[in-house]
């Protein structure tokens, strides 16, 4: 039997098709341009009062969902822990499922893990907590209470993974006065609509359609 293979070059040639590389300009205004993002670099601003700044790996690299390739239905986090630190304390649940995965960042070997990490799930009578030592995946699926999320021990560097599926990260919180209140973070980047403003969260960018 012949083997199929598919060379993009060739198929592209073969139709008479032009292909290029695109300069920055030229993406703005090209069909796919905004499904193409290059991340910006990211310093971890949210740190508790009197907690040292330096258990992350400075830049960060976030996904920071539907504001940077509109449309997007997901959101994501790319941390390297070098310290242990209590990054989660208060419970919380979100309108979506969010997925958290620990590997080991002791690069090119994801397995070559040691640390301990203690996450929660679930609530009151029916939290659970798990004590993570290799990589590990969890699933919380959409309405499940989690937290607290703690890097107990960080041995060796570790490689965090948060992805939500909403088109910004955010997350729903049971106040003590019984009401539950929804919050959201989009990172320290610049307002989309004003460079001069931060981004506040307000969710207008996430209505856009990358079509053009
Ligand atoms: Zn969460």
């Amino acid at each position: 039997m012949e083997e199929k293979r598919f060379d993009l070059r060739t198929a592209q040639e073969a139709a008479g098709e032009k292909h290029y590389i695109l300069t920055e300009e030229a993406k703005k205004d090209s069909k796919f341009g905004k499904l193409v993002f290059e991340f910006p670099q990211e310093r971890n601003e949210v740190v508790a009062e009197g907690d040292p700044e330096d258990f992350v790996v400075k830049p960060q690299a976030y996904f920071r969902g539907a504001s940077q390739i509109p449309g997007s239905e997901f959101n994501q986090s790319y941390q390297i822990f070098v310290k242990p630190f209590f990054l989660d304390r208060v419970q919380h649940r979100h309108a979506k499922d969010e997925f958290l995965v620990f590997l080991g960042a002791s690069f090119p070997n994801v397995f070559d893990f040691d640390a301990r990490i203690e996450f929660t799930l679930g609530k009151g009578e029916e939290a659970e907590t798990y004590v993570i030592t290799t990589p590990t995946i969890i699933r919380i699926p959409a309405g499940v209470y989690h937290c607290p999320l703690n890097f107990k021990e960080v041995n060796k560097p570790v490689l965090f993974l948060a992805t939500l599926f909403t088109p910004m990260f955010g997350g729903i919180y049971d106040m003590p006065d019984g009401k539950t209140m929804e919050m959201y973070y989009n990172g320290p980047v610049q307002c989309k609509y004003n460079p001069q403003k931060k981004c506040d969260s307000c969710g207008k960018c996430l209505q856009e359609d990358w079509k053009k």
